[in-house]
């Protein structure tokens, strides 16, 4: 059986190699590199995502939302509430990273959702409101 580290870490540059699951460059030889390397892989097992693959999501998830080509129908709406859903799930894993008790995660949730329909319905009594529910989750932005 081949090793699967050969199908998750890959050369880099000169003794530097590059995790495909979290995304760091490291080098192995180092033993705090190699340390730093077993965080990021304890925090996306806890729920974190890696910075890009977040990045990603949320930019095909706005994407979406900014797609007002053809007529809104209850596909659009349907996949307009996922792409929401995955930006604030984006927003989740990174305040995950950050050290957020999981046991927050239906106010944070809340909040975003809030924050994000506010955003999108460019009423400014609504976003003031939703400012008010995002302040105690700044600290995780
Ligand atoms: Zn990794």
């Amino acid at each position: 059986m081949k090793d699967l580290k050969s199908h998750t870490i890959r050369e880099f540059c000169r003794g530097v190699v590059e995790c495909r699951i979290c995304g760091l460059k490291f080098a192995p030889d180092l033993e705090e590199d190699r340390e730093a390397h077993e965080l990021q892989h304890m925090r996306i097992i806890w729920g974190a995502m890696p910075y890009d693959v977040r990045e990603f999501i949320k930019l095909a998830a706005w994407g979406v939302l900014h797609d007002t080509r053809g007529p809104a129908t209850e596909e659009t709406k349907r996949e307009q509430e996922t792409a929401k859903r995955a930006i604030v799930f984006a927003w989740w894993a990174r305040a995950v990273a950050k050290g957020i008790p999981e046991n927050h995660l239906e106010a944070f949730m809340a909040a975003h959702l809030a924050h994000l329909d506010a955003e999108l319905s460019c009423n400014q009594d609504q976003i003031d409101e939703a400012e008010e529910l995002m302040a105690p989750w700044n600290k995780y932005g």
